[in-house]
């Protein structure tokens, strides 16, 4: 299942998807913050238990179920860290209230970290060190180092859309600071600039829209993007010198127009030891890579030296059943 700020979508995949990216079936519905956890949740439950019907496999074996949110995630807790766009959802304990209705393990992950999860795994599995920029409506972060996803004390690493860099006329951030990379350089600022000089924009998609038109200045504010997420990304080269860049998000789809503006700053403002063997490339743009990272993170943890034994025992006992 993967949520955005305004639809959830789901999907349900077999283990042969991770190889090809076969849904069996997938569905969308609309989401609101207004509703609470508990309506919200019951929604998502009655949309899930359909699409598993429409795909007749009701009463199959559910390895599990892996749910991305465009929220940072307590995994201790398996709820949302504050501040958040799911304000209510603080301490609501996400995981236990959906397996106890599918009798099925279920893992929750921010969306960007589940990117760069699929990124990783699928792409770069020989890559240890690696850093993911999302740069779509909103700009996250998700960290691979030692080859594992960083997640830093509560689940808020990699947050890069809100470091802030100060400058007259500051822009005003959805988060209430000022001059944060979110307010200069996501979908939503761009969309924001792009509507003051007569354009219809609400979203990073129609600012590629856009920008596929030869849009003047959508291409001019797709370069400036790319230098703001260049600045930011060039510290973050600096403090864990990754081998390997990924852009993904929507933005991606604007090709070179993005992709010059980080390499630009990040070879400008770091040191050669940081850049040397650097690469800086685009990730996956036609498949939901946070879902395709959601499927893997179900089966990492259905595999894992901690809960292979469950997992085998719980197949055993539907096997028994059916
Ligand atoms: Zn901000």
């Amino acid at each position: 299942m993967f949520w955005s700020r305004t639809s959830v979508k789901l999907s349900y995949a077999s283990p042969r998807w991770i190889c090809r990216q076969n849904l069996i079936s997938q569905d969308t519905i609309a989401f609101t913050t207004q509703n609470s956890p508990v309506a919200t949740m019951e929604m998502l439950c009655d949309a899930f238990s359909a699409l598993i019907e429409k795909g007749g496999l009701a009463g199959r074996f559910l390895a599990g179920i892996g749910l991305s949110l465009p929220a940072p995630i307590d995994i201790r807790t398996h709820s949302v860290v504050r501040p958040s766009v799911l304000p209510d959802w603080a301490g609501f304990d996400i995981s236990s209230w959906l397996s106890a209705r599918y009798e099925a393990p279920v893992h929750v992950e921010k969306d960007v970290n589940l990117m760069a999860i699929y990124e990783h795994k699928r792409n770069f599995s020989d890559v240890d060190d690696m850093f993911f920029v999302k740069a779509g409506t909103g700009i996250g972060s998700g960290i691979i180092t030692g080859g594992r996803l960083f997640r830093g004390a509560q689940g808020g690493a990699g947050d890069i859309g809100h470091i802030q860099f100060s400058s007259d006329h500051a822009p005003l951030c959805r988060c209430g600071k000022l001059g944060c990379v979110e307010a200069r350089a996501a979908g939503w600022a761009l969309a924001r600039d792009l509507r003051a000089a007569g354009y219809q924009a609400e979203n990073a998609r129609d600012v590629v829209h856009l920008v596929d038109q030869n849009k003047p200045e959508a291409i001019m504010s797709v370069r400036k993007a790319g230098q703001v997420i260049g600045e930011a990304t060039a510290d973050v080269v600096s403090l864990l010198n990754p081998s390997l860049i990924v852009i993904g998000g929507t933005l991606a789809q604007t090709g070179d127009f993005l992709l010059a503006g980080v390499r630009e700053l990040v070879y400008q403002r770091c040191l050669p030891l940081a850049t040397h063997n650097l690469q800086i490339i685009f990730g996956e743009t036609e498949v939901d890579t946070a879902l395709g990272g959601a499927a893997l993170m179900v089966l990492d943890e259905a595999f894992g030296k901690d809960s292979a034994r469950d997992f085998l025992q719980r197949f055993a006992e539907s096997r028994a059943d059916s």
